[in-house]
């Protein structure tokens, strides 16, 4: 195992790597490169035996220009301030490559959830939400759900918001639960990109999709959802896993019924269907045509690159591949669609729902669908054509430079303050 890559210098190189395809200076590099401001919070709270305890908390504000901060909350035990940093940055350039109108951000709580009772939740949660209430607005920054966070938190960071400010103010958060303003198809919007991302790849590369083996490494809300949209494309997911281990079945799982066992038990392990269990590590190298890295960080770094089998890899996650890693695998020419056009369906739905939120107007589930299928297919063109004009030797740094474009254009009509 190499040293684990720190994903703030990722975010950077891959912003670097890009840059050296554009009229750029240093300055405007560095502009690009760091974030605006982070907050840090120590955030105190009882437990329920009486106990305080500290739990350390981040929200970075990485690049406004394009419009509000955007991005999730985590709650994980690795989260730190540079985690943020990389993830409040990725978010910045996913949101211009699809072109909505948002700049990036992201926060996390550094803990375990699971250790946690629902009531230390809530204390925790909307505790982290009167640190942000100062700095988040539907028109300054906006939150919403990734790791270990969903419909059930963002519905606490709203209530803990509009009840301070003494107002109604849906759009401060997206993610919600239906009820509460959320909107038709953001659940299944992260996982729905992921497929749409595969499918449009396999047909630049006149692959038929249908009957194509595929690996699906974290099972969360993004791996399972794409499992199923692309087991309805008639791909086979022979592989799948989560942090308890993975599974393997050269015929492929019903994704319907893995999905529900995987609701039930938390857990892929042990699905009847199985033939096989195999380890994350293990499943990252199987011979597959396209492999799904969906879980966190980092998955595959200098030392598993080599021993990557499939051709196409579409990311799920954030920043599952180090630098080093992806430069071994675009020098074999295994082609990886980034974390920021596959993965981008969440803040896509995320911007709709705060659409609808401000008009207070709500869409059906297939006009989200339709719209998402839209704006993922127009941003796969453009990451195609500038793949070309610019000649570059992987898609990642083609995205980055279509994004960056965008952010430099605005930056330049904006001017500088002060
Ligand atoms: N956490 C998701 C992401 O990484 C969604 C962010 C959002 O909806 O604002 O893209």
């Amino acid at each position: 195992m190499s040293a684990e890559a720190n994903p703030f210098e990722s975010l950077q190189e891959q912003i670097g790597e890009a840059a050296e395809f554009l009229d750029i200076s240093e300055d405007e590099l560095t502009w690009l490169q760091y974030p605006e401001r982070t907050l840090e919070a120590n955030l105190s709270v009882e437990m329920d035996d009486g106990s305080l305890e500290r739990f350390p908390a981040y929200r970075s504000q990485f690049n406004g220009t394009r419009g509000p901060y955007k991005g999730g909350i985590r709650y994980h035990p690795g989260v730190t301030r540079d985690e943020v940093k990389a993830l409040a940055g990725w978010m910045v350039y996913k949101c211009a490559s699809v072109g909505i109108p948002y700049g990036g951000g992201k926060g996390g709580i550094k803990l375990d959830p699971s250790q946690y009772s629902t009531d230390e939740l809530e204390r925790i949660t909307r505790s982290f939400a009167k640190e942000l209430r100062p700095i988040i607005g539907e028109d300054k920054d906006i939150p919403a759900p990734d790791v270990n966070t969903g419909q059930r938190e963002m519905n606490w960071i709203r209530d803990t918001y509009e009840t301070l400010e003494n107002t109604t103010e849906p759009g401060v958060v997206t993610g919600k639960a239906i009820e509460s303003g959320g909107s038709e198809g953001r659940v299944e919007a992260t996982g729905r990109s992921v497929m749409l991302t595969a499918r449009e790849a396999f047909d630049h590369f006149d692959r038929d999709i249908a009957g194509a083996t595929v690996a699906v490494q974290g099972f969360g809300n993004a791996g399972s959802v794409a499992a199923r949209l692309l087991d309805d494309l008639g791909a086979n997911i022979v592989a799948a896993s989560d942090s308890s281990g993975g599974i393997y079945n050269e015929s492929g799982f019903d994704t319907d019924a893995l999905s529900s066992h995987k609701r039930t038990t938390g857990r892929v392990a042990d699905f009847a269907e199985s033939s096989d269990e195999l380890t994350n590590e293990e499943l990252l190298k199987l011979d597959v045509d396209l492999l799904i890295p969906a879980a966190l960080e980092n998955a595959i770094d200098a030392d598993l690159a080599p021993e990557i089998q499939a051709d196409i890899i579409v990311e799920a996650a954030n920043g599952p591949l180090t630098p080093a890693a992806d430069r071994q695998l675009s020098e074999r020419d295994v082609a990886v669609f980034p974390d920021i056009i596959a993965n981008a369906g969440g803040v896509v739905v995320s911007y709709f729902e705060w659409v609808q939120n401000r008009q207070r107007f709500f869409w059906s589930e297939s006009k989200v669908n339709d719209e998402l299928e839209r704006i993922i297919v127009d941003a796969f063109e453009d990451l195609l054509e500038t793949y070309e004009t610019y000649d570059v030797s992987n898609y990642r740094t083609a995205m980055y430079i279509v994004a960056i474009e965008r952010v430099l254009q605005a930056k330049e009509e904006r001017g500088i303050w002060p």
